[in-house]
């Protein structure tokens, strides 16, 4: 068993103690029983091939609504939930959720649709993801190539043995990896060659400047051509206008998800949006570059 940081972590409460740190303390408090507690929910953000318009995956997302402080941000707690060594138990029972709502798309006959779960660079580099894995997809009996794990450029910098080691026995089992927000870290395109990765994510400040600012474009560009020579496939993410969405598709951009086609949505509407989505497509192959 690897070492959990923070998990005998105490605190200790003295009358100086600011507002923040008291905010602070509170939020842990309720994020340890949030997960016995049911809090936690998962939404769905279709990602659309950008030729044909179909729905080819989600991105699952973690929400976590709590009756005291409502909903809060993944930006928020998933940091915290690190550092008080709860994202494991959190991820676990996120993994099984996802895949099985996966499965659930096969069995109710939406087709091939794909799954993708991020992985915190912290959560990656406790212990036993590997085993969450396999344990995840036997006990669902998902197929591993229907599910994509979001790594961190940032996790891929660290440059470690044990790092790319890991993410070579995680690819073995048939598992898609795909660099989530890529541009942001400091990685050079060509570095990526030596690493195994399937998928390159650009980062949507990218795509939301793109238009504007020709460094952006350029970088996006230049993102799409050089992911293509490694044979990556290239998915662009924060799509939120068709303008955005015809320039990716022209430039050869394989995948997109954002608001543009549809925000995060729970499990039943997501269903809804693909059962939609794939009938008008049936009927109006023009209807490609539809809103939703
Ligand atoms: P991310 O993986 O880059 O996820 C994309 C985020 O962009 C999501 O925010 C999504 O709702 C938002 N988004 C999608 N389309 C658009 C768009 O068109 N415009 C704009 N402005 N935003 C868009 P969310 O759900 O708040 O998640 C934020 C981050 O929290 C995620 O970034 C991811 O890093 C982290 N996160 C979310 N769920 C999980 C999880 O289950 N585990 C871990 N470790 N991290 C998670
Ligand atoms: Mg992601
Ligand atoms: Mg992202
Ligand atoms: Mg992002």
């Amino acid at each position: 068993q690897a070492k959990q940081a923070g998990r005998n972590t105490f605190r200790f409460f003295t009358p100086a103690m600011d507002a923040r740190a008291q905010a602070r303390s509170r939020l842990a408090d309720e994020l340890a029983g949030a997960l016995e507690g049911e809090e936690f929910h998962l939404v769905f953000q279709p990602l659309v091939d950008l030729k044909t318009g179909e729905v080819t995956a989600a991105e699952t997302l973690l929400r976590w609504h709590n009756r005291y402080l409502g909903v809060v941000s993944p930006e928020q707690f998933v940091p915290l939930a690190e550092e008080l060594g709860l994202i494991r138990p959190i991820g676990e029972w996120l993994l099984m959720a996802a895949c099985h709502e996966a499965l659930r798309w096969q069995s109710l006959g939406l087709g091939d649709i794909g799954v993708a779960v991020n992985i915190s660079p912290r959560q990656f580099q406790q212990g036993d993801i590997l085993q969450i894995i396999e344990r995840a997809l036997s006990e669902s009996g998902l197929e591993p190539r229907l599910l994509t794990i979001e790594i961190t450029e940032g996790l891929l910098l660290t440059n470690s043995e044990e790092v790319i080691a890991k993410l070579e026995s995680i690819r073995a089992l048939g598992v898609t990896l795909s660099v989530d927000d890529f541009g942001t870290g400091y990685s050079s395109l060509s570095y990526l060659k030596t690493l195994p990765v399937d998928v390159l994510k650009i980062d949507r400040s990218f795509i939301a400047d793109m238009l504007d600012n020709l460094d952006d474009a350029t970088l996006v560009d230049a993102i799409i051509a050089m992911g293509h020579s490694m044979r990556l496939e290239v998915v662009a993410e924060g799509i939120e206008t068709e303008d955005q969405l015809v320039y990716l598709a022209e430039h050869g951009c394989n995948s997109g998800q954002g608001y543009h086609f549809s925000p995060p949505l729970s499990p039943g509407r997501f269903r809804d949006f693909v059962l939609s989505r794939s009938s008008s497509n049936a009927s109006s192959p023009s209807q490609v570059f539809d809103s939703c």
